[in-house]
């Protein structure tokens, strides 16, 4: 039995316990655990912040706040992130999707003019860059790949969720079951972060795959095999696009160098920082 508490009083506790626990963002997380479990919109609490919660909520929230204060990311408590708009599961196996990673998505969309061009995603996760592409691009032909089982499993939930049947989700380790064709378009956000990335040890990432977080040579080495393997796959005057850590830039156009890609250029994200290069 958990003492009754009306709104305000609730989410002042747990805004002070989810502090303790250390998330950086203590009052969203409060609110946004609270609203999925009232189901109500935010501004509910600042209209009713005397009402009184039910025992079955309180104790429903009460099981959510713990998940959190053990550094469960919402997301993953959810099983739900936004991403371009579109509401997607997600779950442990695949990396959740970023606000970051839209840039990615506004790229594309701005580089590639063709009506009708056929895309490919490597390593797509839940789906989220395939699936903003084709919410916005009715008449591409976009193929979505990753290599581990349960995520192209989420990933074809999350086409099935959205009705996007010119998404097509496959098991590929890159391009290994991708038939020889040219693609107007390669898109994709791989490993980039080096094993030894303090980054790993904090928040959300701690309950992400590593295998979705961690390349070998400081970073590079998937984003290395990813431009020069999609040379063999780009039709004449296609584009690849792909996302790497803010530090990586200089060494990724290199690459795009190395390979022979031309109109080379970086583009930042929303914090102004490097975010995806082009060529
Ligand atoms: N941008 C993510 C992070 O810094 C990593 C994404 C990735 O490795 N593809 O947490």
């Amino acid at each position: 039995m958990i003492e009754p508490r009306n709104i305000a009083d609730t989410l002042r506790l747990a805004i002070e316990r989810l502090q303790e626990s250390g998330s950086e963002t203590p009052e969203l997380d409060a609110q946004v655990l609270l609203k999925t479990v009232l189901q109500c919109e935010r501004s509910y609490f600042y209209t009713w912040p005397e009402r009184v919660i039910e025992q079955v909520d309180a104790e429903a929230f009460e099981a959510f706040l713990q998940m959190r204060e053990k550094g469960i990311p919402i997301a993953h408590i959810l099983g739900n992130r936004e991403f371009w708009s579109l509401d997607l599961h997600v779950n442990a196996t695949t990396l959740i999707p970023r606000p970051d990673t839209e840039i990615l998505v506004e790229t594309a969309l701005e580089l590639t003019t063709k009506l009708s061009a056929n895309v490919l995603e490597l390593g797509t996760g839940t789906g989220a860059i395939a699936l903003a592409l084709a919410s916005e691009r009715g008449n591409w032909k976009i193929t979505a790949v990753d290599v581990v089982p349960e995520a192209v499993q989420l990933a074809k939930q999350n086409v099935l969720r959205h009705e996007m049947t010119h998404v097509t989700v496959m098991l590929s380790s890159w391009f290994t079951n991708i038939s020889a064709q040219e693609f107007d378009l390669i898109v994709s956000n791989p490993p980039y972060i080096d094993a030894d990335d303090i980054h790993l040890q904090q928040g959300d990432v701690r309950f992400e795959p590593h295998s979705a977080l961690v390349a070998g040579e400081r970073g590079l080495a998937d984003l290395r095999h990813i431009i020069r393997e999609s040379v063999a796959y780009l039709a004449t005057g296609g584009w690849l696009i792909v996302e790497h850590g803010a530090d990586q830039a200089v060494a990724v156009q290199s690459i795009f160098t190395e390979h022979h890609y031309n109109q080379i250029h970086t583009r930042q994200d929303y914090a102004n920082l490097d975010r995806v290069t082009c060529g």
